[in-house]
């Protein structure tokens, strides 16, 4: 079984909708599953047109709480706290939002009033469409360990994948270069990077790629949106060669991408003649080039 990572550093690039079409694509020649771990803004269900079949409610977060019936009002949680996470009133009052679990209070606190358990952060939720199931996380709103949970996604997407005995795991990452990403990277096969030609695109990716350098696996570059700016796209392949990149291919703008979007379908399932269609079906062939996948 191969696990490919689809990241890019910088938000809204086209990653999800790029994870969309490949998978749709992938799943002609392999059994795949789709994994979202953008668990902050997952969106892939909603590219992929699927319906929700199950989900789990995960806790993969720990916070503190305080039992008044032992606490003497000493404050010194309040000192103790470096996330500012406990105020002082009356008696001492634990921040749900602010609380990273990190259990110092719990510590130092002479009643031992305070113990830090694990609390609901997020769920997995289960997708079907088509010929493809889709395992994506979310993250609760102002839930906090989000790496943690990606790491949870991840664990159940394996476990689907062996059951339904699928040869790809395709992963739409998280943005950025922090915790979710490193955990949507740990235990990958080869990372596929999305850019677009555009300064802050550019320097996402080089930051990007220095994450996932230390991960020591394949990677492979796929520059959307082309054509909007040839000085850029020179400088991405500059930087692609620097770092021994392949390009794995270019997608023009194509306002049929949005247009798929909106109906809730991959392009190419929607518009399989759109110029973008084609050159998705050549990054799928190089993709698997790379990445080869026993069957
Ligand atoms: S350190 Fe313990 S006893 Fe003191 S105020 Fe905090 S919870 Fe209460
Ligand atoms: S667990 Fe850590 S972050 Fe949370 S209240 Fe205690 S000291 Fe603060």
């Amino acid at each position: 079984m191969k696990e490919i990572v689809i990241i890019s550093g910088k938000g809204g690039v086209g990653k999800s909708a790029l994870t969309a079409s490949l998978g749709s694509l992938l799943a002609e020649k392999h059994r795949v599953l789709l994994t979202d771990t953008d668990v902050d803004a997952p969106n892939l269900h909603l590219a992929m047109g699927t319906r929700l079949i199950d989900f789990q409610e995960i806790a993969a977060s720990d916070k503190a709480f305080i039992d008044y019936h032992l606490c003497s009002g000493c404050m010194t949680c309040v000192e103790t706290c470096r996330f500012a996470a406990i105020i002082a009133v009356a008696q001492p009052v634990i921040m749900p939002y602010s609380c990273e679990g990190c259990g110092a209070c719990a510590l130092t606190c002479p009643e031992q009033a305070i113990a830090v358990r694990p609390v609901v952060n997020g769920r997995i939720n289960i997708y079907a469409t088509s010929g493809l199931s889709l395992v994506t996380g979310q993250l609760a709103i102002g839930g906090s360990s989000s790496g943690r949970l990606v790491d949870q996604v991840k664990r159940r997407a394996r476990q689907e994948a062996e059951n339904s005995r699928a040869e790809i795991i395709l992963i739409d990452g998280p943005p950025g270069i922090g915790c979710p990403v490193i955990a949507a990277l740990k235990g990958a096969d080869y990372a596929l990077l999305v850019t677009e030609p555009s300064a802050t695109a550019l320097h996402d990716l080089q930051r990007v790629v220095e994450v996932a350098g230390h991960f020591r696996i394949g990677m492979g570059l796929v520059i959307n949106k082309a054509d909007i700016h040839e000085v850029s796209r020179r400088k991405i392949f500059a930087f692609a060669a620097k770092n021994r990149i392949d390009v794995l291919g270019e997608i023009p703008y194509d306002i049929s991408v949005p247009k798929a979007i909106a109906n809730g379908q991959p392009v190419v399932a929607a518009y399989p003649d759109a110029v973008s269609s084609r050159q998705i079906n050549r990054i799928a062939e190089a993709l698997l080039d790379a990445v080869p996948v026993m069957t």
